[in-house]
């Protein structure tokens, strides 16, 4: 099956201001196989499909999040993040069931790929069911249990189950979905913790991913504990000698800098979390300049509280202006970079994901471009960075596939679940 994008204004993210106000792109067996100007070179029985007065661009990229959450979006909202945690969400996390975490991802799945994500990294518990969604809805997922090693028990058990859910689930879907391991943050995995979860993330052949000195309070504690940063700690754990995604990365030294530049620690950056939580404002223009691989995340729901990523985008773009009073601080074409290619790179996931350029995963979203406040038009990576919104996106494709049709959904049940939701969240109490 061939299909021949046409007419829309195509921005392939491969390098920084360039666009085709009118071009192509050309889908094959879910690979983008040409992009450029114009129609292109047509070939016999492929359909066409028409973009006219639609941006093309590629899918959003999710670098970090929790989907299953979105149960409990606005469940419990200004308040720090450890009350937050061990008050409201923890209580309730205890007693979430399979069931539950499918159909609380189920709603991420509804809200992401409405406002064109197309890949999302995930860290949540009965993930079987997560992975489940994810086979279902078609969107790409790297995928990891949460491992909290508090007790020894405990930490066995998740890493256990890390270990039965990596082998039946990575590398399935044709691909679409990747299993890392997910140790919580080094303030819920002790040193001996970490250094199971590295051994078993070489035996297995997968990535790591974790919180990491996301709050002032949780670096002290680190510090006070072990004498030296969160970011030692997992250095010394050997997790940077693995594949490995910290999010939130915003309370680091310049030595943590240092070592993470070394190691190629990649970064999920959740500008609106962390602004919601009151955590900080993570050195996003430091770490681009000392040649991080930095992603976006929206992380989840209850500390957002939407899976927005062209939010995310635009506050990555706009709060670092403001913090460090440098209006060039991030500019459009980075922050577009961030949420969709560098995302990519950030979950390490091929070469070439997150763009629009032959042999790329064919991952792209359609946004309308008519509305006022998409009107005048004079630089289109300004105009979707600064002026678009999620709910312009019309169309979004992942692995060659339909999932969104004029703002319908191709391969979820909307209505099915959203009543599921209904009756889920009836049992909750505030
Ligand atoms: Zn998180």
């Amino acid at each position: 099956m061939r299909t021949r994008i046409i007419g829309g204004l195509v921005i392939p993210v491969t390098q920084s201001g360039l666009w085709y106000e009118n071009g192509h792109v050309v889908v094959e067996d879910g690979r983008i196989v040409a992009v450029g100007p114009g129609e292109g070179p047509t070939v016999p029985g492929e359909a066409v499909v028409n973009a006219a007065g639609k941006y093309v661009l590629p899918g959003f990229v999710n670098a970090h999040g929790h989907a299953a959450m979105a149960l409990l979006r606005g469940f419990a909202d200004d308040l720090p993040l450890m009350d937050w945690l061990q008050k409201k969400v923890w209580p309730i996390e205890d007693r979430l069931t399979g069931e539950d975490i499918y159909w609380g991802t189920m709603l991420a799945l509804l809200e992401m790929i409405e406002g064109g994500t197309t890949t999302f990294a995930d860290m949540y518990f009965h993930m079987d069911r997560v992975a489940e969604a994810v086979a279902q809805a078609g969107v790409r997922g790297v995928l990891s249990r949460g491992i909290i090693g508090t007790s020894p028990d405990e930490g066995r058990g998740a890493i256990r189950e890390s270990r039965e859910f990596a082998r039946r689930w990575h590398g399935a879907e044709g691909g679409r979905i990747t299993v890392t391991l997910g140790p919580h943050a080094p303030y819920t995995c002790p040193p001996a913790v970490l250094r199971q979860v590295v051994e078993v993330s070489a035996e297995l052949g997968v990535g790591i991913q974790i919180h990491l000195s996301e709050t002032r309070s949780e670096v002290e504690q680190i510090v006070a504990s072990h004498g030296k940063s969160p970011v030692d700690v997992c250095a010394e754990a050997g997790l940077f000698e693995r594949p490995t995604l910290v999010a939130h990365a915003v309370h680091l030294t310049e030595a943590d800098i240092d070592l993470m530049a070394r190691f190629d620690v990649r970064v999920a950056h959740n500008p609106g979390s962390n602004l919601k939580l009151g955590s900080g404002v993570a050195p996003l223009p430091k770490l681009l300049q000392r040649g991080v691989v930095v992603g976006l995340g929206t992380d989840g729901a209850a500390s957002n509280n939407n899976l927005d990523l062209l939010e995310e985008i635009r506050l990555a773009a706009l709060i670092h202006k403001g913090v460090g009073e440098d209006p060039i601080a991030v500019d459009a074409d980075t922050a577009l970079a961030l949420g969709t290619r560098e995302g990519a790179r950030a979950l390490f996931l091929e070469e070439g994901a997150g763009t629009l350029a032959p042999g790329a995963p064919a991952d792209l979203i359609f946004m309308d471009g008519s509305g006022p406040h998409l009107l005048p038009l004079y630089n289109p990576i300004s105009q979707v960075v600064y002026a678009a919104k999620s709910g312009d996106v019309t169309d979004v494709m992942c692995d060659g596939r339909w999932l969104l049709r004029d703002r319908q959904h191709q391969t979820l049940d909307r209505d099915k679940i959203l009543f599921h939701v209904g009756r889920i969240v009836e049992g909750f109490t505030r």
